[in-house]
């Protein structure tokens, strides 16, 4: 799971089966979405023998569900925390015996049902941990522990028995999805591909904290909507916020964004979590509103959830609505994300994978 039509066709060279064995393998794991080899009935026996002893499906059910009061639901998925075979677009190869072998959970992940009248999204997780160290964010204050394959990143939609109802993807839980873009966009590909599941790009919306490189690779290679975590416009107190704008400045994050068009369907919008006292006068979002003029894009603006771990408070509902009237009347399209899931500790930074 989570391995291209592309890569699959790599595998089926390799082993000798027919080109056509790949597409007849992708309608197995992404349309039928069957849990063992020997379901895929129409390859001959000896080709599912051998499919078995080089490669497993990879599917594996949440080990833990919390339910909010709102109907909001947290998973934990076990993965594991490193040694399992990547497909990379770079990397036709099948993966070894050996790399199947190690595919042992080890660390624990988490992803966010949040139905919504006639809306249910899934927030899926790119990473164990996360390196960019954001000061306001649990899952930063864990480090670095692994990326996720794209196996791992699908199987948090495909294991879960919301996963019928769901409308739409964002890569917003744990991890820096530009900091593992191999698999995201090979998640991305299986979701939005004819021989995946057929998505509109529209339904998914991929998050960064404006890792340049990875950004423009993003925009040039996927359709999927585009999110940039911007929190503060003033350079010096972001970067005490967020270490990322250390080497990419947001004024270089913007400049690069300037250089797409948003007016068709893929869309760009900014996310602002509201600090009191920080960054949630009129000041910044003066700022934010100038930094940001010309661009088609809108800000969604998050109520930040104290925690013991992050020295930040909780902007007030007044001051909120006063920075949203703000950019609303200058400008800048703007919306205040609804909270959810807070009771189990599955909103906007908070997800950690303590339970493992
Ligand atoms: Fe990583 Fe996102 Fe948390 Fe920053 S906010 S540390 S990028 S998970």
């Amino acid at each position: 799971m989570g391995i291209t039509l592309v890569q699959l066709q790599g595998l089926c060279a390799s082993e000798g089966f027919p080109k056509f064995t790949a597409k007849q393998m992708c309608d197995w794991l992404y349309k039928k979405r069957v849990d063992t080899i020997d379901a895929m009935t129409n390859l001959s026996l000896a080709q599912r023998a051998r499919l078995n002893e080089v490669a497993c499906i990879g599917r594996h059910t949440p080990v833990n569900c919390q339910v909010s009061r709102d109907g909001t639901k947290k998973y934990l998925f076990m993965v594991p925390s490193e040694g399992t075979w990547r497909a990379t677009s770079a990397s036709k190869d099948a993966p070894s015996t050996a790399d199947v072998a190690r595919h042992v959970p080890t660390a624990g992940i988490e992803a966010v049902y949040i139905p919504d009248d006639d809306r249910a999204t899934l927030c899926v997780s790119c990473q164990v941990g996360c390196k960019m160290g954001c000061r306001f964010c649990v899952t930063g204050r864990q480090g670095f522990h692994g990326n996720l394959s794209a196996g791992d990143i699908l199987n948090q939609l495909f294991s879960i028995p919301e996963f019928e109802s769901l409308t739409n993807v964002v890569f917003m839980g744990m991890g820096e999805p530009m900091d593992n873009l191999d698999a995201v966009l090979d998640a991305c590909a299986v979701l939005t591909s004819d021989w995946g599941l057929g998505w509109s790009p529209k339904r998914i919306t991929v998050s960064t904290v404006g890792i340049l490189p990875g950004m423009k690779r993003f925009l040039d290679e996927c359709q999927c909507h585009l999110a940039v975590s911007l929190h503060n416009p003033v350079p010096q107190e972001r970067l005490a916020m967020m270490p990322v704008q250390k080497a990419f400045p947001l004024n270089q994050v913007l400049a690069l964004l300037r250089q797409y068009d948003w007016s068709g369907q893929r869309r760009l919008s900014f996310e602002y979590t509201m600090f009191r006292g920080e960054n949630d006068d009129l000041a910044h979002a003066a700022k934010l509103a100038e930094a940001l003029q010309g661009l088609e894009c809108r800000v969604n603006l998050i109520r930040f959830h104290e925690s013991d771990e992050a020295p930040y408070k909780t902007s007030m509902p007044s001051t909120i609505a006063a920075f949203q009237n703000y950019l609303n009347r200058h400008g800048v399209t703007c919306t205040l994300r609804a909270s959810r899931g807070q009771d189990i500790d599955a909103a906007c930074g908070l997800l950690a994978g303590k339970n493992a």
